[in-house]
């Protein structure tokens, strides 16, 4: 097994980590990065991002992610696909684990992201793959002239049930409440939209289907009545949590799990820093996480600075 030692490891290759590369490698710090699971994060998974400026005509996520690798590369960043799956921060270098070796890391950004929130209802894992999905770029395809029903009130929800309109045949979305959170662009493309229905007050109590997905049963919140609801499709978009599971104990986070940090993108660890999701339940935006981790690439390059004035 082979030990690299870096000035900068950034963890998660999402519009926070990339961008975190990009900076630190135009800081001459050759930062290397681990992509995580996801190259791109979950901006890649975004068929058309709509509101990162620069694009007028709107970008997809994948090409999105693709030109901030490239941007970083050009600078000298590496991106290794490769996964962190334990990390020793008592001590400089830090230490982290992963299948191919061991890094040691002077500085370490995390930028490691969140996942989808599941129903954790009867049926869903089961029928996951087989008609119930979190990723609507991955699997919209999948559902041509096809039914589909949305869970959720919020933007992911409402932005991607536009996008499955391309696809289904009729898109009908959930929600629990009467009131959405989403924004009023959004909701008012969903309610001139044709093929779009609404439910409201109601929630999905079960997902129905052996092989594959037939149908959902539904409970309204306010009368208690059952129903079921013939479809092919389920797509959840109910929220993410942060995936900082690694980080228990050694970091300090939220009580929902969201890594804490100052306005510098400083952890509770003197040269750790995080960005994007992980540390940012409120605007999950391409551009506020590429805006995190441009700082915290700024701030683990001061923090080298320091240590090597006083070292060096
Ligand atoms: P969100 O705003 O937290 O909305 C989650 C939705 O899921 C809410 O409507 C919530 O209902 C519902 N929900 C949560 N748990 C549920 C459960 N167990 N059963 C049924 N429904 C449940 O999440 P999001 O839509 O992923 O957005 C997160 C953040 O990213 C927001 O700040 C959003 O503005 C931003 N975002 C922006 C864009 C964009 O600008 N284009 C796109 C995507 C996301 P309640 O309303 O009743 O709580």
């Amino acid at each position: 097994m082979t030990e690299k030692h870096v000035k900068v490891l950034v963890l998660g290759s999402g519009p926070a980590g990339l961008s975190a590369a990009l900076y630190a490698a135009r800081a001459e710090l050759e930062p290397i990065v681990l992509t995580g699971m996801q190259l791109g994060g979950q901006a890649a998974l975004t068929h058309t991002i709509e509101n990162y400026p620069g694009f007028p005509e709107g970008v997809g996520g994948a090409q999105l992610g693709e030109l901030f690798q490239k941007q970083a590369e050009n600078f000298g960043a590496k991106v290794e696909f490769n996964m962190a799956h334990e990390v020793d921060l008592s001590q400089r270098p830090f230490t982290v684990k992963t299948d191919d070796g061991d890094y040691k890391a002077e500085t370490l950004i995390v930028t490691t992201g969140a996942n989808p929130n599941h129903l954790e209802i009867p049926g869903e894992v089961e029928l996951t793959g087989r008609g119930v999905s979190y990723c609507a770029t991955c699997d919209g395809w999948f559902f041509k002239d096809k039914r589909v029903v949305i869970v959720g009130g919020g933007d992911s929800a409402f932005e991607e049930a536009l996008f499955i309109t391309r696809y289904a045949s009729s898109v009908t979305l959930i929600h629990r409440r009467e009131e959405f959170r989403a924004g009023a662009i959004l909701q008012n493309r969903a309610k001139e939209h044709p093929k779009m229905n609404f439910i409201l007050d109601t929630v999905v109590t079960e997902v129905v289907g052996t092989d594959k997905l037939t149908a959902l049963k539904l409970k309204n919140v306010k009368t208690g009545q059952e129903s079921t609801f013939e479809t092919d499709g389920l797509f959840i978009f109910i929220g993410h949590t942060p995936n900082s599971q690694m980080f228990k104990g050694q970091l300090e986070m939220s009580d929902l799990g969201y890594v804490l940090v100052n306005d510098k993108m400083e952890t509770s660890v003197e040269g750790v820093y995080a960005a994007g999701e992980i540390a940012d339940p409120h605007f999950r935006q391409v551009i506020t996480s590429a805006g995190m981790g441009a700082a915290a690439a700024i701030q683990a390059t001061k923090f080298l600075e320091e240590k090597e004035t006083v070292h060096g």
